[in-house]
């Protein structure tokens, strides 16, 4: 056997899960190593400086949902870390069904039909318990495509168009992919009240993610930047886990953190099971998601949002900082082959869409989909995967546990989902390592 290193835990993957978990350990004396393949800590969170700025911005995971998510606020009460709130949208269009419009997003002669639909949601999020596994709970029938779910209502354009902006505010998919359950549970996360499921995640931190991923990093013992881990083997006695340079790491458990889309590009002996497997293939997590910065020339729109119908996979544009005289705006679109975010012309044509006559000077994205290490965004469930494989996702397989924001019971896809999972996971490897010396 190769020399190796010998620790109680190694945790794989420095992002929320990972981090938190390891922090935890140390809490409780447990001695844990973080191995990172990047060479800089926090995944799918990003906060660095715009284009040539020196703006800070988030370039991946950005609001959080105050109120509904105890973690992240127990975490932000324990390192004294502000927030704020996101600039208001005082002035806000709607592009829904080819009409652009202030006020109420449907024609008042649909608001019948929105209320029914409204209401529809409602009935269904009150079957789900949003903090037990979504196949423990009989909700097969709400494990269907979002087009599927309202398809018995038969809905007028608009109101169509307005409720099929909500699959890709959510989850960076289209709604023939977006499973709605998913989009049914985080309303039953905030109290299955709409205005809230409307108004989600509105708070960002004052000095970016960084300033918490720093403070928990700082309570963790030993972390490591660029070693990726290239195998894990367990038997009986531990495991022995292994980077691309070929160390050799052993460890009494492993907590694996990676995003799910990754989880098939290291070798497991023995293999994960069938339905880890399948869900890793599956891309279950939004591989399609674009999230770009514009400096665009001030005008009078802080947000336009925008119906699919209209706009290319666009769904909302929305000033998030003023710098150099000009609005620092942020959008999304479930679609990265509509336009060359790569360019600021390309981005210029995106935003052109969405507020016609504005001009960006600047422009600014990473793309995660193609990023091997996220391969996706965050999680967006498809029809018919959480009613059948949600508990199998966060199963432990022998002496290897999972945490990830992609396999919460709640808040999947996002930073309280790696929360929920960490501590999970480290009272797991709590229990694990005490039940045997
Ligand atoms: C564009 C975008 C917008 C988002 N917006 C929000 C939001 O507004 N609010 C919100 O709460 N969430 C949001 N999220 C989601 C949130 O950022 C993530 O869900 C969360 O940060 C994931 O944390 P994690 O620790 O589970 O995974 P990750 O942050 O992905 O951490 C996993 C780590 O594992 C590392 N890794 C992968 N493979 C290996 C390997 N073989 N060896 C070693 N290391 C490896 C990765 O480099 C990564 O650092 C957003 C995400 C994106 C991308």
């Amino acid at each position: 056997m190769t020399d190796s290193e010998q620790f109680d835990v190694v945790v794989v993957g420095a992002g929320f899960a990972g981090l938190t978990a390891a922090r935890n350990l140390k809490d409780k004396g447990i001695t844990a190593v973080v191995l990172e393949s990047r060479d800089r800590l926090g995944g799918r969170t990003w906060y660095r400086k715009f284009a040539d700025t020196d703006q800070l911005i988030e370039m991946g995971g950005n609001w959080l949902t105050m109120n509904y998510q105890p973690l992240m606020q127990a975490e932000l009460d324990r390192y004294d870390i502000p927030i704020e709130l996101s600039p208001e949208m005082a002035a806000s269009e709607w592009l829904i069904n080819g009409k652009r419009t202030r006020g109420f997003p449907v024609p008042l002669d649909e608001i019948k039909s929105l209320e029914k639909a409204v209401l529809h949601c409602v009935r269904a999020a009150d079957r789900i318990d949003p903090y037990a596994p979504l196949d423990t709970q009989g909700l097969e029938d709400l494990d269907v495509s979002w087009d599927e779910f309202f398809a018995p209502l038969d809905l007028p354009r608009a109101t169509w168009d307005f409720l099929s902006m909500f699959p890709v505010f959510y989850a960076a998919r289209d709604t023939a992919s977006m499973s709605a359950l998913m989009l049914l549970q985080q309303l039953a996360l905030v109290g299955n009240s709409p205005w809230s499921f409307f108004a989600i995640g509105h708070h960002r931190f004052t000095h970016g993610t960084k300033s918490m991923i720093d403070a928990i990093a700082g309570d963790c013992a030993d972390v490591r930047l660029n070693t990726h881990v290239a195998s894990v083997t367990q038997d009986d006695d531990g495991v022995e886990v292994t980077t691309s340079e070929g160390d050799v790491l052993r460890a009494r458990c492993v907590i694996w953190t990676t995003p799910l889309n990754c989880w098939n590009d290291v070798t497991f002996t023995p293999a994960l099971s069938q339905g880890k497997q399948d869900a890793a293939a599956g891309a279950h997590s939004s591989d399609m998601t674009v999230k770009f910065w514009a400096l665009v020339e001030k005008n009078d729109v802080d947000a336009v949002m925008a119906g699919p119908s209209t706009n290319r996979g666009l769904a909302v544009l929305s000033r998030e900082y003023d710098v150099e005289g000009s609005a620092l705006k942020v959008g999304f679109s479930c679609d990265p082959t509509a336009f060359d975010f790569n360019s600021v012309e390309g981005t210029d044509a995106a935003v052109e869409a969405l507020t016609p006559g504005a001009h960006v000077i600047k422009s600014d994205w990473h793309d995660w989909n193609t990023d091997v290490l996220a391969k996706g965004s965050w999680f967006g469930a498809r029809p018919g995967m959480l009613s059948t494989t949600h508990s199998e996702l966060s199963r432990p397989e022998g002496r290897i546990l999972f945490a990830s924001s992609d396999i919460a019971v709640s808040f999947m896809g996002w930073m309280e989902g790696a929360l929920e999972t960490a501590h999970k996971a480290s009272a797991d490897a709590v229990a694990l390592l005490g039940s045997r010396p």
